[in-house]
């Protein structure tokens, strides 16, 4: 038998807690047709910005004016849509999907929400505290909007869930570890399932056949060890505390230290949670997260520049480590990649991060390393023993791409596109 033919664009959720962020996608050709962002949501100077990529000549609208909540949120985006005839009453809509940070060990590929996945997501709220609330919320909002719509929750962690034991696991008392659900999750997970697929595209290879450490490097920051496009190593843990230098978060460090900020420093929970998440990693070394105003600092010699370079120089060293670490789990590398916001922008990191490691086959070609551009490329020398990449990272679209994949194979209209591993099998 065969059925409708389904409509071709889906709408990209992210909510976070006071801010939403959103994609309408046309699945056809992956082309955006709006993108836009509501900001401070609950506070006076609520703002949304909209481009309706598609129509109007692309130009940005922006409203101001207090935004009271999440539903107030979203009726604005729709009403920002509908005024180019892209309403959420669309039948072109075929889906929404939803950025949802922890899916714990519940939730290893897309899913199609229904109450039971709804209950899981909150049941998760300890080991999110800050983010699956938003979530949540964001969900509610737009089943209420159209309850008739597939909405599908994309995990920040799904892609991790193929870690092994030997490196999901604590080397903590089992039982405690397991009675408050204690392990690595991981994060960033669509960015890294996506970078690593379109490296193996880059190198004219199949995913299965290739290994490679992706370093996610933004405001947050991961690198993953992915072998034959699964995951089997990740540096963010519990929560994205963990592993790299960050913009404003620690990374690594001996966790004895917060016993001493506490014991010793009379700092509480809360204070250390907001030193070690919120004021720390570059902004905590030299006063800067940006990495453009540290390099600034560096390289015109400024009268700031020594805790910059310390800053840049503490960044670089964690960063080799995990190269180093990750190469050592994989055995084999065929390719080191930089994606997000620094490493797809800062040619000094990863010129600083692969150099002297000539030993591993990793090296920059300078010219190369240069090159501004949107397009993944390769930045190591012409022959190579290991490429080393740059990969811009597009979450959205892998959010879409796996929506859409979702709810074509449920709908009867074909199979996955093999970008929803195992999608359609629901949450364990
Ligand atoms: P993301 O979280 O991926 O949006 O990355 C944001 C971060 O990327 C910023 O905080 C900057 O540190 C960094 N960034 C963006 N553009 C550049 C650039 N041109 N050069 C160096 N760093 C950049």
């Amino acid at each position: 038998m065969r059925s409708a033919p389904l409509p071709s664009r889906v709408l990209v959720l992210n909510s976070g807690s006071s801010s939403v962020k959103y994609q309408l996608l046309d699945m056809r050709d992956s082309s955006r047709l709006a993108v836009g962002l509501v900001e401070r949501i609950g506070e006076e100077s609520s703002r949304l910005k909209h481009t309706p990529l598609a129509a109007n000549g692309g130009e940005s609208r922006e409203t101001a004016g207090r935004i009271a909540d999440h539903e107030a949120a979203l009726k604005a985006v729709a009403e920002e849509l509908a005024k180019d005839g892209l309403g959420l009453d669309s039948p072109e809509l075929a889906a929404i999907g939803h950025r949802v940070v922890h899916g714990g060990q519940s939730f290893t590929d897309p899913t199609v929400i229904d109450d039971s996945v709804l209950d899981e997501i909150e049941r998760l709220i300890p080991v999110a505290p800050l983010h699956n609330p938003a979530n949540l919320t964001g969900i509610r909002t737009a089943q209420a909007l159209r309850p008739d719509l597939p909405q599908v929750a994309v995990f920040d962690t799904a892609f991790h869930t193929t870690m092994p034991e030997s490196a999901a696991r604590y080397a903590i008392d089992v039982k405690t570890a397991d009675e408050h659900r204690i392990r690595r999750y991981g994060f960033h997970g669509t960015s890294h399932a996506y970078v690593s697929r379109e490296t193996a595209r880059l190198l004219g290879k199949a995913p299965d056949d290739v290994n490679v450490i992706v370093l996610h490097l933004g405001n947050g920051a991961s690198a993953s060890a992915v072998r034959g496009g699964r995951c089997v190593d990740t540096s963010m843990g519990l929560t994205p505390l963990e592993g790299l230098v960050m913009g404003t978060r620690s990374g690594d460090m001996d966790p004895a230290v917060i016993f001493h900020l506490m014991r010793v420093g009379g700092m509480s929970t809360d204070d250390i949670d907001t030193l070690l998440n919120k004021k720390s990693g570059l902004i905590g070394l030299c006063g800067d997260n940006d990495m453009r105003e540290i390099r600034r600092r560096i390289d015109e010699g400024a009268e700031d520049a020594a805790p910059a370079q310390l800053a840049f120089d503490i960044y670089i060293h964690r960063l080799k480590k995990y190269i180093g670490a990750y190469y050592a789990v994989l055995g084999r590398v065929d390719a080191v990649v930089f994606t997000a916001g620094v490493g797809e922008n800062a040619a000094p990191v990863r010129e600083a991060a692969v150099a002297g490691l000539d030993a591993l086959g990793l090296a920059v070609d300078g010219e190369r390393n240069a090159v501004r551009s949107d397009e993944p490329r390769l930045v190591s020398p012409e022959g190579a023993r290991v490429a080393v990449a740059v990969v811009p990272t597009d979450e959205e679209l892998e959010i879409a791409n796996q929506t859409y994949a979702l709810v074509r194979n449920s709908n009867g209209n074909g199979n996955t596109n093999g970008q929803a591993r195992g999608a359609g099998q629901g949450h364990a």
